[in-house]
């Protein structure tokens, strides 16, 4: 499939991010204005709430887009979803007969704040690239003890925090945590030294579920995919995380890109999974394409630094797709709704420079990484972290944008006062 072209002319380059084969989803405002639901075309916002208001998007008899979210969208299922994307397809294509009625509608992304596109129901996050986890279970077990025993057979996740998702641009602070003393027997509460990213995607699940479903229905309800960042608190994970898995060292923020890149804009960059150890459960068994060829690439900028990439990899170098991670989720029976987030996982490749963690570039610290003047091991305060991500078409791009943050000092002991 060519570039479609459209009348706002910056979206018709190869290399522009929001073509109008893309048409993702975000929120934003404009001034003191109320946030509104929008789509990116070039370098401009279709302002979904004003052009529903003047009757230039209607798709049911009540309104979907006076909330400042895509919640109520999502619940219509995939049908409405469809007739959506044809819709503003249609009023963005070139030739368009609704364009001069459409100016009033366009707002330029450089005037736009972006906000959280949906509301996080419940966030999960999993643990789906072969390579992180042989890559983290070598630094913490060794290499024949790298993988758990369960790996190869469910993709293994734990119940993130829904409250701690944040937009693409909000700071974050160092947290503080107990963390193991390497000095003494007892453990510390100080700030994380230890702070690091993880390079992810986020599926979000449009429709609901009330029972298992099958890995084919899991993918019909997801609605879109965004960059995520798990950022974690290594030292604070470390002496938590037995036996019951991550918690405080995760539970600081997670940072999503603002435009949800649907599904329907992916479709032409399906992959498969890679080949199979062990075979799969039925229920969890692949049935036909659900990875994407998605290029994702990490740059870190430190205070008063220039930008350095620091890694490239591939979402299709997971081993398993959100769709089997959201059978596996609902195999119990458990609920699952719409505006659900779930964390692919740290994505690294096979090479050094596609890892997808600090952890595991700078191996645990042993192998610091050298960013212009600075080196690292860890995130340090005033480090701003960028995840982008496009998949290539032919003649044209599907853009996510930007998923960024910058690190904050800890506050001061939050506990200073009770200290004898
Ligand atoms: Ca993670």
């Amino acid at each position: 499939m060519p570039l479609k072209t459209s009348w706002v002319t910056s979206a018709n380059s190869a290399d522009h991010p929001f073509p109008l084969n893309n048409l993702p989803y975000g929120v934003f405002s404009q001034g003191d204005d109320d946030p509104r639901c929008g789509v990116a075309i070039g370098d401009m916002i279709l302002d979904l709430r004003a052009a529903e208001e003047n009757g230039l998007v209607v798709l049911m008899e009540e309104p979907l887009f006076e909330a400042p979210y895509w919640n109520d969208l999502m619940e219509q299922g995939p049908a409405v979803w469809t007739a959506l994307r044809n819709r503003l397809t249609d009023l963005l294509g070139e030739g368009s007969p609704a364009q001069a009625a459409l100016h009033a509608c366009m707002v330029p992304q450089s005037d736009a704040q972006m906000h959280m596109p949906i509301v996080v129901s419940e966030y999960t996050d999993f643990y789906a690239s072969r390579n992180h986890a042989f890559n983290v279970g070598t630094m913490f077990r060794g290499p024949d003890n790298a993988l758990p025993p369960n790996w190869l057979h469910m993709p293994i996740g734990y119940n993130g925090r829904a409250s701690s998702v944040v937009v693409s641009g909000t700071d974050i602070r160092r947290p503080w945590g107990q963390v193991k003393s390497p000095k003494h027997d007892l453990p510390a509460f100080q700030p994380s030294r230890r702070f690091d990213f993880e390079l992810e995607m986020g599926a979000i699940v449009g429709t609901p579920s009330e029972g298992p479903v099958t890995v084919q229905q899991a993918d019909d309800m997801i609605f879109g995919y965004v960059l995520l960042n798990d950022w974690s608190a290594r030292d604070i994970q470390g002496w938590e995380y037995v036996p019951l898995g991550p918690f405080q060292g995760k539970a600081t923020a997670t940072s999503i890109s603002p435009w949800i890149v649907t599904k329907a804009a992916l479709e032409p960059f399906r992959t498969d999974t890679p080949p199979r150890e062990f075979a799969l459960l039925d229920h969890l068994k692949d049935c036909g394409p659900m990875l994407y060829d998605i290029d994702l690439t990490v740059t870190l900028t430190p205070a008063g630094g220039a930008a350095q990439q620091i890694s490239r990899t591939n979402y299709a170098t997971m081993y398993y797709s959100a769709a089997q991670q959201l059978a596996h989720h609902a195999s119990s029976g458990c609920p699952m709704t719409p505006g659900d987030l779930l964390g692919s996982g740290t994505v690294s490749g096979t090479e050094p420079d596609s890892r997808g963690s600090m952890l595991e570039l700078s191996w645990g610290g042993q192998e610091p990484m050298q960013i212009g003047e600075a080196t690292r091991s860890f995130l340090e305060d005033g480090d701003r972290l960028t995840l982008s991500g496009a998949a290539q078409g032919d003649g044209y791009s599907i853009g996510f944008g930007r998923c960024t943050g910058v690190i904050l000092p800890a506050q001061p002991d939050p506990f200073a006062e009770t200290k004898g």
